[in-house]
């Protein structure tokens, strides 16, 4: 069993459609594939239809943008009903930060003296809602100003860079309590990635008794040794310990589907987890496509 629990898609920063994203993991032999677009369930639709296709088991889930403190924190969301009300807002607050901060950011590379604007991004963007800073990396590509989104954002969009604007982030506590109301589970994405504050054991604990059930241990982002040190946290917190290929089509590299995996034994904990949630909740949990 091949398990991969976090990849985009189109429907966010990811440069495959929904559809792509999925035959592309039958060709990597994955048994199971967790869509995993920012802050929305945009994909889902489609990306259920191909894994029925394809034959691969589907988790509906998304990569929400939380803040804690003043730490920026990515937190994996699977199979929450998509229609809960306090979760439907969060995610549009933070879908209207991510289209309030676009202008922003083109208005920084104009003074820089680059001439782009909203239709570039528009176009670079595919209809997704999650607009981002890769769409905007996309949309400078095809204006010729750089090469590939790494430099994009290594001299421009990147933190500390000219063009970097902040924008709004959902309080992670009230969000893993969302989800966990919604019926479904989180994880806690690349918990010590590289441009991370590296959250403590005792941080983590926190995030734990509001009802957090992972941690995304083997990531790219983490080294051997972070590695073996977030799951010896997880082991004494008792969360579950996934990994993952975070896959961005083309637009990341070094992040090709499978490259790490979530061992079967932790994926069924945690879809008992989010069986547990459902029932607690009294809320259907979206439906696990077994292709
Ligand atoms: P945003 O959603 O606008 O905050 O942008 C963050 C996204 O940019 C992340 O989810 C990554 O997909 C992407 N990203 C960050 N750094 C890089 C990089 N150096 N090269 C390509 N993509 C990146
Ligand atoms: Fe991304
Ligand atoms: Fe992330
Ligand atoms: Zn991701």
């Amino acid at each position: 069993m091949r398990i991969d629990l976090h990849t985009h898609s189109r429907a966010s920063d990811g440069t495959q459609t929904p559809r792509e994203l999925v035959q592309a993991a039958a060709a990597a032999g994955l048994d199971v594939l967790a869509i995993t677009d920012h802050d929305t369930s945009a994909g889902w639709t489609e990306a259920a239809a191909a894994a029925d296709e394809y034959g691969v088991e589907l988790v509906r889930g998304m990569e929400i943008s939380t803040r804690h403190g003043h730490w920026g924190v990515h937190l994996l969301a699977y199979l929450p009903d998509p229609t809960y009300a306090p979760l439907v807002d969060e995610l549009d607050a933070v879908l209207d930060g991510r289209s309030a901060r676009v202008p922003m950011m083109l208005e920084r590379l104009r003074g820089l003296g680059i001439a782009i604007d909203d239709e570039d991004v528009r176009r670079a963007a595919h209809g997704t809602a999650a607009t981002g800073r890769p769409h905007v990396a996309d949309a400078l590509v095809t204006l010729g100003v750089v090469a590939d989104r790494t430099e994009a954002f290594d001299r421009f969009l990147g933190a500390g860079r000219p063009a970097n604007v902040q924008r709004y982030a959902a309080p992670l506590l009230d969000t893993i309590r969302h989800v966990t109301a919604a019926g479904g589970v989180s994880v806690i994405a690349h918990p010590w990635g590289r441009s991370l504050h590296r959250l403590s054991e005792a941080d983590l604990a926190g995030f734990r008794d509001a009802g957090l059930s992972g941690l995304e241990v083997d990531h790219q982002d983490h080294d051997r040794e972070a590695r073996a040190e977030l799951r010896a946290i997880a082991g004494n917190l008792g969360l579950v310990v996934t990994g993952s290929s975070d896959h961005h089509g083309a637009g990341k590299n070094d992040h090709e589907l499978g490259v790490n995996t979530t061992a079967p034994d932790q994926y069924e904990r945690l879809l008992d987890l989010a069986d547990a949630a459902a029932s607690a909740a009294g809320r259907a949990t979206p439906e696990i496509v077994r292709g």
